[in-house]
């Protein structure tokens, strides 16, 4: 299962991090080759368990579909350095 139920995701806050992540990476999944446009979630670089201090940075924020989503989960680690720099490029250019 990719997404415990947290009662803080219903939040203004959270739905407010998320859309403009989704917004920021252009309704696409992130994944270079994959580009999908549905079942998009998004994912915390950092894993949410791991930092609350970065949980509602955009900049800890990226889109991903929900094949890629279930790819990375168990590896968020490896994927940290490849997502920052997406999403740094993404920053600058939104
Ligand atoms: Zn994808």
């Amino acid at each position: 299962m990719i997404y415990r139920y947290r009662p803080e995701m219903e939040s203004p806050v959270y739905i407010d991090w998320r859309k403009k992540i989704l917004k920021r990476d252009g309704f696409a999944c992130q994944m270079p080759k994959c580009k999908a446009r549905k079942r998009l979630q998004v994912h915390h670089i950092v894993p949410w368990s791991e930092s609350a201090n970065l949980r509602y940075e955009t900049s800890n924020g990226i889109t991903l579909c929900y094949n890629c989503h279930k790819e990375v989960t168990k590896k968020e680690g490896s994927y940290v350095g490849l997502f920052s720099s997406i999403v740094y490029e993404n920053e600058k250019n939104s």
